[in-house]
């Protein structure tokens, strides 16, 4: 067995075995299994989110660790929400956060095999037709503090209940008349054991059987014997379902077949979003966000638009850990864990966003000068590239101020800065517009301090980014921040939703300026701009122009904002 302890390139090592390794490991040393077979098992009624991101990251990684298998399979057992995009989508996203399955199964695979065993618990005595519908099934279930009754029809013999059955099947009743029940104990104090349905009548076309079936298994019926069928060892799931854990004990002792064992996790929950698909179809649909692989989803695609790495996604999941109890994850650790990636695998760039002109008047008039620029100070094999150097150039608004304060590290009226990877600058004067706004700031140059060869011994407090105005690249810059205002947007006042809590400023368009190396970028390429944050090419992008998205910025200012009562 490989040891867990040290995972694969970018995440860290994480210190001991959570309660699942631990579990195996002891299930090992018991014999009690050979190998580890785990399965994702996605329902295909939406994209994937990050919340399912730690399911992967789970089952596919105790695969890898333990040298055992994982499979993909496609819960698609409820025909009315699921469509081949979907199941596209997922596959897609598998494979893009970096794991390949062992074999790709639909539980409507088993759609035969679950029939049959379902004719063989009606002859075994344990399954019953039932008339009752759908609302009387629930009146007769009970309640939580009071035992359910048993239904009318729970006592007919198997020979009865095996014709029904066979009709149910065929078609000879309509939609919702009859069910299919295990016959378990309607008096038992976990709801789920109280005589479950198995089967539902349901005229509804199906994206793989088409129109073959008019009966649909039920989750609890059709999820077990998929694992059983597919020998797996561990049944990974979410603690919602803890309580459903007796019945699927129960159906795989009933019909002896391969009996996975069942663990339950706790869901990732993380602030500044909403994690289920009913919501996030909703945002799709009425149109609050372009598409479920909008840069501000939380769906897999939208932080793959967004910018973020696999690995970076992977070594969040890792960060979160496996637990038993349900909590929620502050987004900025996953925001974290991208910067720290990017920090080391990024270019740098230099753009500037809200551009102001800056002349060197002591500049020889026209001269261009290429100077070396680092590509990434944290990966020397990243070389250098060349950017023009000029006496016209562009540097950001933010970066001057004609009176400024004295710790103003920046440029300012008869101080001196340093461009990067160029020369250090003083400044002498401005040019003012008619209402006294500065349009044009000038400088002369220190031709002694060329960066890399600058043995003047000068030393300046600040360094700032630039670009040389006629050879800069225009970018359309798409500002992207969090899609929600507020930590928890599930929880609503009476007669609000959670789209009252849509951020309305997660979205803000701008024009930059960059050096022209930018443009050999193609859609996915991430860098540092520097000083400013991370930055993806989107595939928007054209001939005619540049867009990209920002990923995160340098540091974490949301919390600076909430402080200031901006972002709500
Ligand atoms: P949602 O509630 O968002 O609709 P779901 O649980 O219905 O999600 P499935 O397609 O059934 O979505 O999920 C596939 C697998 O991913 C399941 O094993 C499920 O437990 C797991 N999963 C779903 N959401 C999360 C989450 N937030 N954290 C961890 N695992 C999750
Ligand atoms: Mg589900």
């Amino acid at each position: 067995m490989t040891d867990t302890s040290t995972s694969n390139a970018n995440e860290s090592p994480r210190p001991s075995k959570h309660f699942i390794e631990q579990a195996i490991d002891a299930d090992l040393a018991a014999g009690k299994i050979k190998g580890v077979h785990t399965r994702f098992p996605p329902e295909p009624n939406g994209y994937l989110h990050i919340g399912h991101a730690k399911s992967i990251c789970l089952n596919f990684g105790l695969a890898q660790a333990y040298g055992g298998t994982c499979n993909l399979r496609f819960d698609d057992t409820n025909p009315s929400k699921e469509e081949t995009e979907y199941v596209e989508s997922i596959q897609d996203d598998v494979r893009w956060l970096g794991f390949q399955w062992d074999s790709l199964h639909y539980a409507s695979d088993y759609f035969d095999q679950l029939y049959q065993w379902a004719e063989k618990l009606v002859l075994d005595g344990l399954a019953y037709v039932c008339d009752l519908d759908a609302e009387q099934t629930r009146a007769y279930r009970g309640t939580l503090t009071e035992p359910g009754k048993n239904s009318p029809h729970r006592d007919r013999s198997p020979q009865e209940n095996l014709e029904l059955l066979r009709q149910m099947k065929t078609g000879e009743f309509p939609d919702g008349s009859h069910t299919l029940r295990a016959k378990i104990d309607m008096a038992s104090p976990n709801l789920n054991l109280r005589d479950p349905v198995m089967y539902r009548i349901m005229r509804a076309h199906h994206h793989r059987t088409g129109d073959a079936w008019c009966i649909y298994p039920m989750y609890d019926w059709a999820h077990g014997q998929s694992d059983s069928i597919e020998g797996i060892t561990y049944s990974i799931c979410t603690l919602e379902f803890e309580n459903h854990r007796p019945l699927y004990d129960w159906y795989c002792q009933s019909l002896e077949i391969h009996h996975p064992r069942q663990i339950e996790f706790a869901r990732l929950n993380m602030t500044y979003t909403v994690m289920s698909k009913r919501k996030l179809l909703q945002l799709v649909k009425e149109n609050h966000v372009n598409g479920w692989d909008d840069p501000r989803m939380p769906t897999i695609s939208g932080l793959r638009r967004r910018g973020y790495t696999p690995e970076s996604i992977r070594g969040f999941v890792t960060d979160v850990g496996v637990a038993k109890f349900n909590s929620t994850i502050d987004v900025v650790r996953l925001e974290n864990a991208v910067r720290e990636h990017l920090n080391r695998v990024a270019e740098r760039r230099m753009v500037v966003m809200d551009p102001i002109k800056l002349t060197i008047t002591n500049w020889p008039a026209g001269e261009v000068e290429m100077v070396d620029a680092i590509n990434n100070p944290e990966d020397e094999s990243a070389g250098v590239r060349q950017i023009p150097f000029s006496g016209s150039l562009l540097i950001s608004q933010d970066d001057f101020q004609e009176d400024a304060p004295r710790k103003f590290f920046r440029l300012k009226k008869g101080g001196a800065v340093r461009l990067r990877s160029g020369y250090i600058i003083d400044c002498h004067d401005v040019v003012k517009d008619d209402d006294g706004n500065v349009i044009e700031i000038l400088c002369t140059y220190d031709p002694e301090t060329k960066s890399g060869q600058d043995n003047s011994g000068r030393k300046v407090k600040g360094t700032i980014h630039w670009v040389s105005a006629q050879q800069a690249v225009p970018v359309t810059v798409r500002n992207y921040d969090r899609l929600f205002a507020v930590e928890n947007p599930d929880r609503v006042e009476e007669g609000k939703t959670f789209l009252d809590h849509l951020n309305p400023d997660s979205l803000s368009v701008t024009q930059a300026f960059a050096e022209p190396e930018i443009k050999s970028a193609t859609a996915g390429d991430r860098f540092q701009f520097e000083r400013l944050g991370y930055y993806v090419v989107d595939a928007d992008s054209s001939e005619s122009e540049l867009v990209v998205n920002r990923i995160v910025p340098l540091r974490d200012s949301w919390g600076k904002m909430v402080a200031k009562g901006k972002a709500n």
